[in-house]
């Protein structure tokens, strides 16, 4: 299980200053009186960005893991939030998806590069129409697309942000700003997701 680990840095910070040691759980969240023998489990390890930890706990009475991902990372999706923030951004201000698409993923081709992008275009406008329904007086009348969204919030940095914003809401939320299954377009989890899915930490795909 994912926890929201509040760092206010960016992924390379969050690296260079190996924020995970800095990380604490001091209370099973399953069994918040203890007795449980809840207890530090080491850290594992992301690809993206390269050195990347992050700090876990288990309960052994509850048979879970929790992991503590800090707000700079994309829950489920490798890399950095603010690295989804740039393909959905780019593909805002494009003319169109191929257009966004031409200098992204050189490594595989284009239908795959727009799959790629599509999923990440629509996990994340799909997560600002939900929040606009969860917060609408924050977000009332505000297109959701990332680019309205910044302007309403007024940061540079819209889905750090929002991992903060949404906090209470995290459990809910689709990955990758929530830590929920990623949503496929027709609103069920993403099979690609749930089939390559182990139960933490969290399995990797492109
Ligand atoms: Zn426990």
């Amino acid at each position: 299980m994912q926890l929201r680990f509040s760092t206010g840095v960016t992924g390379e910070e969050y690296v260079s200053q190996e924020l995970w040691r800095n990380a604490s759980l001091t209370r099973c969240p399953l069994h918040p009186k203890g007795g449980c023998g809840f207890a530090r489990h080491g850290t594992y390890e992301r690809l993206s960005p390269p050195g990347t930890r992050i700090a876990r706990w288990y309960c052994p009475q509850g048979h879970r893991t929790f992991s503590l991902l800090p707000d700079c990372l994309a829950a489920r999706l490798p890399g950095t939030l603010a690295e989804v923030e740039e393909v959905v951004g780019g593909v805002e201000q494009a003319e169109s998806q191929e257009a966004a698409c031409a200098h992204l993923r050189l490594d595989i081709e284009l239908p795959g590069v727009l799959r790629w992008v599509r999923r990440r275009v629509q996990a994340i406008h799909g997560l600002l129409n939900t929040l606009k329904g969860l917060l609408p007086e924050r977000f009332a009348g505000c297109g959701p697309r990332l680019g309205a969204f910044a302007e309403r919030l007024g940061v540079d940095a819209v889905l750090p942000a929002l991992r903060q914003i949404a906090a209470p809401y995290l459990a809910l939320l689709p990955a990758p700003l929530g830590f929920g299954p990623l949503r496929s377009r027709d609103g069920e989890p993403d099979r690609a997701f749930q089939q390559g899915a182990g139960p933490d930490p969290p399995a990797f795909f492109a």
